[in-house]
């Protein structure tokens, strides 16, 4: 039995979407990655004994996403929704995401990381501004994450799949 998803990172531009990936999968963080790339990479994982095969698109961040968030949609098992603590911005975008996803998939697997929480002295986002739209999916979690410090971040696309499995179980 196989566990294969296809799953994509969202979120605005410089929160870090390219840095949590290369972190994951290649354990690497770069300190200016190309903001324009959009590309896929795959990583082989063992979850609870069984093998977990995760292709992950890496998206641009500044596209027309009101069309693409559709694609996605269709084409996406479930999402990683990115922003950045010290950037109130990037936290008003995540939370457009989620209203155009709910209006579409309610049931969609959604993890809503909060990166770069390796720069607290600067914070301008607290966790709980996450809750009251993390609580209107059926499958969210949410976490602080730093993929320049590694931190939490194989957390994340672990707690992703779970996510997945939880909506499996019921369906
Ligand atoms: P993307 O546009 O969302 O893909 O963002 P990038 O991954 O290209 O990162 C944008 C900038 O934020 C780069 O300068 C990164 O070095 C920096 N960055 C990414 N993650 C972290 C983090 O966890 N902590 C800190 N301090 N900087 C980060
Ligand atoms: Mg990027």
């Amino acid at each position: 039995m196989s566990h294969f998803y296809q799953i994509a990172l969202l979120g605005a531009g410089g929160v870090g979407k390219s840095d949590l990936i290369l972190r994951f999968t290649q354990n690497r963080f770069e300190d200016c990655y190309d903001p324009t790339i959009e590309d896929q990479y795959t990583k082989n994982l063992e979850l609870d004994g069984k093998a977990v095969k995760l292709e992950i698109l890496d998206t641009a961040g500044q596209e027309e996403f009101s069309h693409l968030i559709n694609v996605y949609l269709e084409q996406r098992e479930a999402f990683l929704l990115v922003y950045s603590i010290i950037d109130t911005y990037s936290l008003e975008y995540v939370k457009k995401l989620c209203q155009m996803i709910l209006e579409k998939k309610r049931d969609i697997p959604i993890m809503i990381i909060g990166n770069k929480a390796d720069l607290d002295k600067n914070r301008r986002v607290k966790i709980e501004e996450i809750q009251e739209i993390a609580k209107l999916f059926k499958y969210c979690s949410y976490i602080e994450a730093s993929a320049k410090l590694n931190f939490s971040v194989t957390e994340s696309f672990i707690e992703i799949v779970r996510l997945i499995w939880k909506k499996n179980v019921d369906n």
